[in-house]
């Protein structure tokens, strides 16, 4: 592969920006590092062509002798491209994704290297999955799981500095099919919403081949200079900041958000973006965020599969490109406490094959009936499942933005906006009977897009929104895989499709027409429902106690939230509609738990690092040093007679000793726990026990240390504050 440096230079379409700087055209590369479309068609026999797209937009397991043949074209791709190596890339349960890489070279019978790949290893590799996390799902006989080339997201190319690596989209499987990956389970709520919602476009006598969700994340993360980051063991270990006293200036001025971006800044997102370019991925937006040094990147929505594996390409590339450009990007949810946390919107809907979309409202009133059917299905998902939608979200990181003194609270609700509040509040207090059309319109259900439009009222402070053609789920966290929460919604808005749907053909089968049924169920749904609306501050207290009142879990952290993926009327709903089994629910929530407690377990180990052997030895070198110049003090008493200044040093000596106790203190008590910790055998007792018990001791012993910070002089102090890391540059 050429460096990007040297095909720049080649490239016929180069041309100068009038600055006398070179830049070229993102169409001229876009994608040319991915086995898309334009290269499928050109690479292979016409008949193998047409079966792999068809293999694709069904969504069905790719023909052997089509594999093959692909599987070849791939590899001369591959190779012209410089490519020694392939890999089956997928995202395990951990949410990073995960890859082991394989040489085309192979030795033949005669003894000579010969670059071979086979449709066998195309569509299916094996790699050993015992070091993999399976929540106890395999035992380690059984350790081998396959991955799976997924046909509807297209292979792409990773340039290394010696050779370039073919990755291949995957899923991974067990032996006897479960999936132990996130993967698997999305393509599988993606069916399931499209047979859903094809069965109620058919009561609308609306025949479509199928319903796509689409995605489009909007991803937030922050840039610290590398040398600050390396002398950081938190940042570096737990990938965020354990301690830091906070800086004299925040985020008060609010004069970061879309402010005009640095340009070393610039220069990072203009190379990622390249490289994300060439990989096939659309990045559209860049901006500043609210906290100084966040910002966001989002690319344009697409099918849910391929948009969830971009959006971990996002992130390795963000991250890759970011380090050569001598920064560290913190993809973590809460890298600085008392500064805004990164979370990662994810905007959702659906689209039938035909290009429309099933969340915008159309033309007609009883277009915008069948809108309404769509839009109420989702706030049943939303009320029923809400405790799913929850712990679909849940992380360690995630906590401190869930439920803490920011953005979205740990309480799930929908926000529409004043039109369609107006509308369903009609719709309830209305009374049944024939529907017409004018009724329809009475309702505002006239001329619905134009209105939505110029309303453009938005509530920043809701976790889940409507924002006029899709929603938002906002609660999602930075460094999370898009896959968990767009697989739950997704199965979460088919099961209630079926049921809307169930009633509304009952209704019809009794000889109501077809507006009156659908109307009866919408307004059925609506008042059900009403709980999960709400329009006004989520950040304020008075939500909670209301959300109470309304009878609206409030999971507060991560143990809490994970136990709805084990309740029963959720195993219930995720086997119907085929999304997992039972025993692939129970995999996942043992997975969970335990990542959390690893993830505490790091943060325990590394703050008391850090408090033993650079806190503390700061802040008694300090002391020896006060200690030292308030004797010498005393001794020049006659020279400096009774105003020297004495009494306010001694002061200063016991504030900094009563701290230095209070963080041995801390610190041994910190000690104690974990070690309580250690001897849990239910993983799920455990996470209880450092949620309610570690986690408070860890800000206990912060606070200790971000009190010394204050104390101690900043020449002295060993590690990089807030102050450098989020102000310099
Ligand atoms: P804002 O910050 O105002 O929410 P952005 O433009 O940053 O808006 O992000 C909006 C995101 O929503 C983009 O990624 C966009 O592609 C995506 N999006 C737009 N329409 C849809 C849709 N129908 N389905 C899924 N995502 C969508
Ligand atoms: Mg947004």
């Amino acid at each position: 592969m050429l460096s990007v440096e040297t095909d720049l230079l080649k490239s016929k379409a180069v041309h100068s920006n009038g600055n006398g700087k070179h830049t070229r055209r993102a169409v001229e590369y876009f994608g040319k590092n991915t086995f898309n479309d334009e290269v499928m068609r050109e690479k292979l026999p016409k008949d193998v062509y047409k079966k792999l797209r068809a293999t694709i937009r069904k969504g069905v397991k790719l023909d052997k002798d089509v594999a093959n043949t692909v599987a070849h074209a791939m590899k001369e791709w591959a190779i012209e491209h410089g490519v020694t190596h392939y890999t089956h890339w997928f995202q395990p349960m951990t949410g990073l994704t995960a890859e082991k890489h394989d040489a085309f070279l192979e030795i033949d019978n005669d003894g000579e290297p010969i670059e071979r790949f086979s449709g066998n290893e195309l569509i299916q590799g094996e790699p050993d999955a015992s070091s993999f996390p399976s929540g106890g799902m395999r035992t380690t006989f059984e350790a081998r799981g396959y991955t799976m080339w997924d046909p509807s997201s297209p292979a792409f190319i990773v340039d290394g500095p010696h050779g370039s690596i073919l990755c291949i989209p995957s899923v991974f499987i067990s032996y006897n099919g479960e999936a132990l990956d996130k993967k698997t389970p999305l393509l599988r709520s993606m069916r399931a919403l499209d047979a859903a919602a094809r069965e109620m476009l058919a009561l609308f006598g609306r025949d479509v081949e199928r319903v796509i969700t689409t995605l489009g994340p909007e991803q937030e993360y922050f840039l610290i200079d590398k040398e600050f980051y390396h002398n950081r063991p938190d940042l570096i270990h737990a990938g965020r900041t354990l301690l830091g006293a906070a800086p004299p200036k925040g985020q008060e001025m609010e004069d970061h958000y879309f402010g005009s971006i640095k340009e070393r800044v610039l220069g990072f997102m203009q190379a990622a973006e390249e490289e994300l370019y060439r990989l096939g991925v659309p990045a559209k937006t860049r901006h500043n965020e609210v906290a100084p040094h966040q910002f966001e990147i989002a690319q344009i929505f697409g099918e849910a599969n391929v948009v969830a594996d971009r959006n971990q390409l996002v992130m390795e590339v963000l991250k890759k490109v970011a380090a050569r450009h001598g920064f560290a990007l913190l993809l973590h949810e809460k890298p600085f406490a008392g500064v805004n946390g990164s979370g990662k919107h994810l905007n959702w809907s659906i689209t039938d094959s035909e290009g429309k979309n099933l969340l915008d409202p159309g033309k007609t009133p009883e277009d915008n009936l069948q809108f309404l059917v769509f839009l109420v299905a989702v706030l049943k998902a939303v009320y029923e499942y809400s405790d799913l939608l929850r712990a679909s979200i849940a992380s360690a990181g995630n906590d401190h933005r869930l439920g803490a003194n920011e953005a979205p609270p740990a309480i799930m609700s929908v926000f529409l906006g004043s039109t369609l509040t107006q509308i369903l509040d009609k719709i309830e207090t209305g009374n049944g009977g024939a529907v017409s059309e004018q009724k329809l319109i009475d309702l505002g259900l006239g001329n619905l897009p134009t209105i939505l439009q110029d309303n453009t009222d938005r509530n920043r402070t809701s976790p889940f929104a409507f924002t006029g053609n899709k929603f938002e789920f906002r609660a999602v966290g930075s460094s999370a895989s898009i896959s968990l929460p767009a697989t739950i919604l997704n199965a979460a808005v088919a099961e209630a499709l079926a049921g809307m749907q169930e009633k509304i053909a009952a209704r019809r089968k009794k000889g109501d027409d077809l507006n009156s049924a659908v109307f009866a169920v919408v307004k059925e749904i609506v008042t059900a429902t009403k709980a999960v609306r709400f329009e006004g501050n989520n950040y304020a207290e008075e939500w909670v106690a209301e959300a109470e009142k309304r009878g609206l879990p409030n999971l507060k952290d991560t143990p809490a939230a994970l136990q709805a993926l084990i309740e029963e009327k959720n195993i219930r709903m995720l086997e119907k509609q085929n999304v997992y089994s039972e025993s692939e629910l129970q995999s996942r929530y043992n997975t969970k738990m335990e990542q959390f407690c690893k993830t505490i377990a790091i943060e325990t180990e590394t703050l008391l690092m850090l408090a033993q052997t650079s806190v503390l030895p700061a802040a008694m070198r300090y002391q020896t040093e006060l200690l030292d110049n308030t004797s010498r003090l005393r001794e020049a008493a006659e020279l400096l007679g009774e105003d020297s200044g004495l009494d306010e040093q001694v002061q200063l000596l016991r504030s900094l000793s009563a701290e230095i106790r209070d963080l041995h203190r801390s610190v041994q008590e910190l000690v104690q726990l974990r070690h309580k910790a250690e001897g849990f055998e239910q993983i799920s007792d455990e996470a209880h026990f450092v949620a309610a018990e570690i986690r408070p001791m860890l800000e206990q012993v912060r606070r200790h240390c971000d009190a010394l910070e204050k104390l101690v002089p900043d020449a002295d102090w060993p590690l990089p504050t807030y102050s450098e890391m989020l102000f310099i540059m």
